[in-house]
Parts: C-alpha cells; structure tokens; sequence
C-alpha cells in the first residue's frame, strides 16, 4: 500500500484573510503581529495591514496619462528601474544573485515580459470589475533556475479591464507606454540603465526588450492584430492565409499547410509600413475621403487594425525594438486553451464512442489516477472535465473544454487509455494523429525537463508538427484545423530560440500569485495601487523565507539518527517540486518519496524503490512497492506524470 496523503501543516496553510494579508505585509505571522500591535496598545486589523502594504509600493508608482475615448485617462503602473531597485534592495538573496551574474554577462541585458488576462473572483459574471491585465518582467541573464522562481519576477502592471476599454487603441496604448519606460524614456533599463549598489559598489544594469511571451488573444490586443479570425491569421508569416480565403497558390498557404519551409516570414519594414497605412486610412475616413469598406478592405489586406495611438504607430518603438525578433507565441495555450490538443483530444474520444468507450468510462478512468503534489489540484479537477454539464459544452464546441494547464496534465491520461483500450483497427487513422499530437507535447515537455537539449528542440518540435498536421488531414481532412495548428510553427520558431523554452508556466503561475490577493481588493477604484502592493509584498515575503533557490519547502527538522541532514516534505531543485508520497524517476529507477533531505549542501530524497513488473506501453509501465530504501540526489530525478494503484497490488506509473 502507498501511505496515504498527507494534509497540508496548518502552518503553511493561510486560514484567513487577515493571516494572509498579514503575511504579505510584514512577513511575520498573524500571532507576532497580534503581539506587536498588543505591545503599542492597537488592535490589527485588516485595513491597518492593508495601509502598511500600500506603503510598500507608493514610493515605486508612477502615473502615466493615456489617451481616452472620452478624455485623458490615468493609469498607475510600477516605475520598473525603481521596482527593480526597490527589491533588490530588500531582498540580499536577489542581491547574490545578481551580482554573480553581473559579473557573467555583459550589457546590454535582455528583459523577457509576459502577459495576459487574469480574472479574480467568478469567472461566469458577465460583468467581473476586476478582471485585469497582469504584466511581469525578468531578465534571461539570471538564468534557468532564477527564471523557474515566481519570487524572481517582477509585477509592475496590473489594470483592469474596464479602464482598458476607456483607453484609446485600448491595451496596445498601455503596452506602448510600458515599452517606453523599458526602452525610450531617458531613465528606461534601455538608456539610463538600471543602477545598483551591491556590496558598496555601484553597477548599472542596461537592458532591451528581447522578448514577448503571450496567447493569440494577448498578442491581438498588444499588437492591434487582427487575430485567429482574419483573412491572414498569421502576424509572423505573410503569405499564411485563413481556410477558406482561396489564396492557396505557388506562394501563398493556409493555415492547413504542412510543410514548414513554404511559410515566408514578414519583414519589419512591411509590417511597418503596414501599420501606417491603416493608421493613414483611419485619418481618410475621419476627413471623408475613404468610405467604411474601403477602409475595411484596408484592415483585410493587412492583417491589421492600427490606432495612432497604438503600439505598431510609435516611432520610437520601432527604431528600438524589432518586433518580430521579440514576439513569443505561447504552446501552453496554442495546443491546450480550444487548441490543437483540444480538438484532437476531443475528436480520439468522440470516434472511440464507436467502439464503446463511453464517457462514464472516461471519467472514470481519468478519476482513477493519482498525481505528485505538485499539480494534484489540477489532477483532481480533471474528473470533472467529463460531468454531463462540460460535456454539453463539449459536445457542441467539439474541444475538450477547460483550463489549458489542467490539460496539460490530461493528455497522458488519455493516451494510456487510448493505448489499452482503443484497439479496433477503424480507428487506427484518429489514434495515429492523436499520437502524433501527443508527440508534439512529448518533445516539449522533454525539452523543459531538460531530457532534449535545447539546441535540438526546435528542429524535433518542427518535424513533429509536420508529422502532427500530416497524420491529422489523414483522420478528418481539413475541417478542424484552426488558426491554433499553424501558431504551433509559430510557437516552435520563437518559444525555442534562447538557451530555454519561454512559456506561460511562470506568466500563469505568477497571476495566480496575483489571483489570492486581488481577491482581498473589492474596492475597485484603488484597485491597481492596492494589487501591485499586495504582489509585491508577497513576493518580498517568499524572497525572505529563501523561496529564490533550490532547498527544502514547509518546515523542516533535523533528520532522526543524523547530526547534520535536514528534513522536510518537500523541495524544490532547479525547478522540479517533489514532495512525500510521490513517485520519482532516477534514471532507469523509480521510488516512492519518504522524506526530503538536505545533508552537506546537496538536496537528496529518500525513497522506498519500486520493482519494474512489466513495461504496458511506450511510457507507462508496472511496479511493485519494495522494502528498500534508497538516496537519491535531487537534482537528477523526474517526477512521474501520474501513477494508481491495481487490484493485484501493482502500481501503474505513467512517466511522461
Ligand atoms: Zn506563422
């Protein structure tokens, strides 16, 4: 028998808003700052931790006045060079971390951004006030494992939607103020630099904007894109065309095209030129001398929907950054929010109805698996996907319908059932392409668990694409292909071209941070200045309690029968999260997780070995629970996907 799951301390679990807010205001707990505030004769309360918060960030805002619909707008967003000061300054371990690296790379520095829409509260209210755009920033230069650490990341934006669509040209006029601060203000990271005294010596950091990480939907609105529904839905390729256009010939595609050398990238100097036109008609249809459909048939040919107050319109921007050298296109989202995988996944399990597998069966199945803590949350919602209420949903859209990380984690799921159960050759055409797509994913996820080397991701990632679409018009022609197939060239060619994959893993996980405390902000008219206080205090806080590096997670005690290991339930190691109870890889070899060590230094884990039965398909396999005890070092181990137990005391495993 595994032993069962343990439930969270109740000391890492916030049991109140108070506690929390208390957390991340002072970084002590909710009894010291009773004790505190009984000291000096005040009672805490909520709206005193709340005032101590904003006072964190007051000194870091600034105020930029944006061009309305209806008047000037303000807008109150970090000062980043301050931002970046301002933590710097209070955390000594991002101190560390950043003089080592000064003294690794030379200026100028690159500045990744991420971002994208994020929904506090009752995602089914028409009308959420608090919905928001949620912008961080880092520097590559730190490194893989820093960029892995949400408390590396800075959050200098977060604006709500409704002032968005107050602003003329609406977030791509945001997003064009922001890069201003990065780039062309005087005092920007790119020209003043970004001073810092580390250690009595004082260093600037100069940095450019290197690269953008958003979803199709971001990057629309960023960029005054016309998007997935235009006649060229493709911002990076010109010649990619919507399905139905009819532009198919020796130089054009569309976007069921396979063969990844046909796709002729655009040029800056034509987007450009692009943006300008529209810009030009707009200001012809004001004046009378261009009718609505002739400045449509502008916005069509050019894939474009410039405002002068857009960011594509600035010209100082465009002498600075070179916007398709910037762009990243998102897989998480390409392949799993009404994605590729979606409808793939969708469409496996509609045509194995045929054979039997009936949805009950799915749920079933799905619901019988047990995940490491990590993402276990996602894991247990991922029975619910299939309740008849989704499936309605499902059935009509034709997608599997859901959260793209929870998808993420499901795919496995259904290519083992698929794999065992799915055996009918009628069906050999839909699993084909559905392992093809699964394969798309494989490499990726290779790639991040650093089991492809980087340099080679790109080129398997375009090869299985090929392979992907190829197998897919096979099984059901054209008719599912959506814009979000051909973005998974886009996504290989962008999200793969530094030393690491860029994905919106942080971005998501980052504006979950964001997620706990605008919650606590229901007066809406102080909304960002409270928001930004609230992330940057938690992101002090987690940088306090040494959440930067690798080490060992919740309380940790000295290990029983050792003077010098540590023990805890749980680590984190270059980015990995294992916790007790978890199955873990080393190498060949897998174990189950008794406790998690620190000893001399190095992160190891204890663990119970399991005895390979037998292997069942390409990445599942069958073990038995052994009496031996092994240590393993962190650093080397992979955590399975999923694991459960069987009715003759075998554990099912699915690696990847
Ligand atoms: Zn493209």
């Amino acid at each position: 028998m595994l032993p069962a799951k343990r439930k969270r301390s109740a000391a890492e679990a916030p049991d109140s808003v108070e506690k929390s807010l208390a957390f991340a205001a002072k970084c002590i707990s909710k009894i010291q700052l009773n004790s505190n505030s009984k000291k000096i004769g005040q009672e805490a309360s909520a709206k005193r931790l709340y005032q101590a918060t904003e006072r964190e960030v007051r000194q870091l805002l600034i105020r930029e006045t944006l061009v309305g619909n209806d008047g000037d707008v303000e807008w109150d967003l970090c000062d980043p060079v301050l931002l970046v000061q301002h933590v710097l300054d209070r955390s000594s371990a991002l101190r560390a971390v950043y003089a080592e690296k000064l003294a690794e790379h030379p200026m100028p520095w690159h500045v990744v951004i991420g971002f994208d829409e994020h929904v506090p509260g009752d995602k089914l209210k028409v009308k959420n006030l608090r919905k928001s755009m949620v912008v961080s920033f880092n520097f590559l230069e730190v490194g893989e494992n820093i960029l892995q650490m949400d408390c590396s990341w800075f959050i200098p934006i977060i604006m709500r939607s409704t002032k968005i669509d107050e602003v003329s040209g609406g977030w791509s006029q945001a997003l064009r103020a922001f890069l201003r601060r990065m780039l062309v203000h005087d005092m920007s990271p790119a020209k003043a630099g970004i001073p810092l005294t580390i250690d009595g010596t004082t260093r600037v950091i100069r940095a450019v904007v290197s690269d953008i990480i958003s979803d199709g939907d971001g990057h629309r609105q960023g960029l005054e894109w016309l998007g997935a529904g235009a006649l060229k839905p493709c911002f990076l390729h010109g010649n990619v065309f919507s399905k139905n256009s009819g532009m198919a010939d020796a130089n054009c595609v569309t976007i069921a095209e396979h063969n990844h050398a046909r796709f002729a990238l655009n040029t800056h100097a034509e987007i450009y030129r692009n943006a300008s036109i529209v810009v030009g008609a707009r200001d012809l249809v004001k004046d009378g001398g261009m009718t609505q459909a002739g400045f449509e048939h502008v916005r069509k040919t050019t894939g474009l929907g410039t405002t002068s107050h857009g960011l594509l319109a600035d010209a100082d921007l465009q002498g600075s950054m070179k916007i398709l050298e910037v762009i990243v296109i998102d897989w998480l989202h390409s392949l799993f929010q009404e994605g590729a995988m979606s409808i793939e996944v969708f469409e496996m399990l509609d045509a194995a109805k045929a054979g039997g597998l009936t949805r009950e069966r799915v749920r079933a199945h799905v619901g019988s698996w047990a995940f490491p803590k990590h993402f276990q949350s996602k894991g247990n919602q991922l029975a619910r996907f299939f309740d008849n209420y989704r499936a309605d949903r499902m059935d009509s859209k034709r997608v599997i319908v859901g959260g793209a990380s929870e998808q993420y984690v499901l795919y496995p799921l259904i290519r083992h059932l698929v794999d065992t159960e799915v055996t009918d050759p009628a069906f050999a055409n839909n699993v084909e392409s559905f392992r093809a797509a699964c394969r798309v994913v494989d490499v990726i996820k290779l790639t991040k668990t650093r089991q492809i080397d980087i340099r080679l991701a790109k080129g398997l990632l375009l090869e299985s694409i090929e392979e992907f679409l190829l197998k897919h018009k096979r099984a059901y022609g054209v008719e599912r292909i959506r814009p979000k197939h051909h973005w998974l060239f886009d996504m290989a060619c962008t999200a793969f071209r530094r030393q690491m994959p860029l994905d919106m893993f942080i971005t998501e996980r980052l504006h979950l941070r964001v997620k706990p405390e605008a919650e606590l902000v229901r007066n809406t008219t102080a909304y960002e200045r409270s928001s930004l206080a609230l992330v940057l205090c938690t992101q002090l806080y987690e940088l306090e309690k040494g959440h930067l590096h690798s080490g060992l997670r919740g309380r940790v005690v000295q290990f029983p029968g050792s003077s010098s290991a540590l023990c805890a339930d749980a680590l984190v190691c270059s980015g990995l999260c294992v916790g007790t109870d978890d199955i873990v890889f080393y190498l060949e070899s897998a174990g189950c997780v008794l406790a998690c060590l620190l000893d001399d230094g190095e992160l190891l884990v204890l663990v119970e070995e399991l005895l390979l039965v037998a292997r069942t398909t390409a990445q599942t396999s069958k073990w038995r629970l052994t009496t031996t005890r092994a240590l393993w070092k962190a650093s080397e181990l992979n955590l399975a996907h999923a694991w459960r137990e069987e009715g003759d005391g075998c554990i099912t495993v699915i690696r990847i």
